[in-house]
């Protein structure tokens, strides 16, 4: 599968990770909207939100399990951070694989 997210994960291109276990990659952004701005990624391809079965949703759990864990070591836990999926044409959506950014480091505008 042509998919630039599933050749981060595999290695094929190179990322600035930041955290990894079984279910999930975490790399940071290479066009940060803030200090910090990671991309966590399930190893799992999905296209997007609207294609995960119920069946997954544990996994989904797990990537917020991450988000907390990253946000603590990237210092941003309690000054705050945003976490973030876009979906499709009107969010904006880039890579058909789906991930959450966690933006933080500064303080962040409204949601436009
Ligand atoms: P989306 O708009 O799909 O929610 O977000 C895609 C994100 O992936 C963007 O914030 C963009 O900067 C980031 N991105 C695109 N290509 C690469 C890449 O090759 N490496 C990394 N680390 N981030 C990327
Ligand atoms: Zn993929």
């Amino acid at each position: 599968m042509n998919c630039l997210f599933c050749k981060i994960i595999s290695g094929e291109i190179k990322s600035d990770k930041v955290y990894e276990d079984e279910n999930l990659i975490a790399f940071k952004d290479i066009n940060p909207k803030g200090p910090v701005h990671i991309l966590l990624v399930p190893k799992k391809h999905f296209a997007t939100l609207n294609d995960i079965p119920a069946s997954e949703f544990g996994l989904v759990a797990k990537i917020f399990q991450a988000v907390q864990k990253i946000a603590k070591e990237q210092g941003v836990a309690e000054l705050g951070y945003r976490t973030l999926i876009n979906t499709n044409k009107d969010a904006g959506q880039e890579v058909f694989h789906i991930h959450w950014h966690l933006i933080g480091g500064k303080k962040l505008g409204g949601m436009g």
